[in-house]
């Protein structure tokens, strides 16, 4: 078998393994159907189903599916003998047997708590497990070759919920937590008097009460911050006098 067909077949397992709390030997409850093709295809079920999960088999059947595929005739007496080698796992019906898919469906009630992979042939109840069971794998036959079908999307959105469910608190649990949280310190206890300690009434916040400087004043300031601006520019330029003029000067005096 090519290693990405196992590494599928391994993912898909695990899936159902860890979600689902299927474990080895896994337990293949086959129809009449599956038999049918498997004796068309020259598919040895005994042989072949180990191999392809890498794993020990319980290969089942129930008496409703033994008795249908009896009497469908000489047609699928072969599939009958195939089936007859297969352990029998007792169904609800005892001697009101009915249809082999109506006695399946029965056996992967309440989230298939026995953890069945059902092996078919039969559309209708292949449509039933990818629509409306959850935790159900479905294997069945392409030719001589078995599939081993993705879980459903209602299996996995049903394993989402599962999972979120399960990491939320109840308000229990919530109540716990709190309890401990405030016992190691990590939390204030809501009901404690230090906690509901009202606060001081103090002052109005000087900040927001900061009064308004009257227009005039402001206009004043601005004045004087200008004319401070133009003293401050004007610099007194002192004249440099070259000293042949200042000797002219004097000789002129
Ligand atoms: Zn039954």
């Amino acid at each position: 078998m090519k290693i990405s067909r196992q590494k599928k077949i391994n993912k898909i397992l695990n899936f159902y393994i860890n979600n689902f709390g299927f474990h080895s030997p896994f337990q293949i409850l086959i129809d009449g159907t599956y038999c049918y093709a498997a004796l068309k295809n020259q598919h040895n079920i005994q042989e072949v189903l180990p191999k392809y999960f890498l794993s020990e088999l319980k290969l089942l059947t129930t008496p409703c599916v033994v008795i249908e595929t009896e009497n469908l005739g000489p047609k699928v007496t072969g599939a009958a003998i195939i089936l007859k080698k297969f352990a029998v796992h007792k169904c609800i019906h005892g001697a009101n047997y009915v249809p082999g898919s109506k006695c399946i469906k029965s056996m992967i009630k309440e989230l298939n708590k026995n953890r069945y992979v059902i092996a078919t042939q039969d559309r209708e109840l292949q449509d039933y497990i990818r629509n409306q069971a959850i935790g159900v794998p479905l294997l069945y036959l392409h030719k001589k070759t078995p599939v081993l079908e993705n879980p459903s999307n209602a299996t996995v959105e049903h394993t989402k919920l599962h999972k979120t469910q399960r990491f939320q608190l109840n308000p229990n649990e919530v109540n716990l937590l709190t309890q401990l949280k405030v016992k190691s310190g990590i939390q204030q206890d809501e009901n404690s008097a230090s906690f509901r300690k009202k606060r001081k009434k103090g002052g109005p916040n000087p900040l927001s009460c900061k009064k308004k400087k009257k227009v005039t004043d402001c206009k004043k300031i601005i004045k004087n911050n200008s004319e401070n601006k133009i003293k401050k520019n004007r610099k007194r330029k002192r004249v440099r006098i070259p000293d042949h003029v200042k000797q002219e000067l004097l000789q002129s005096k």
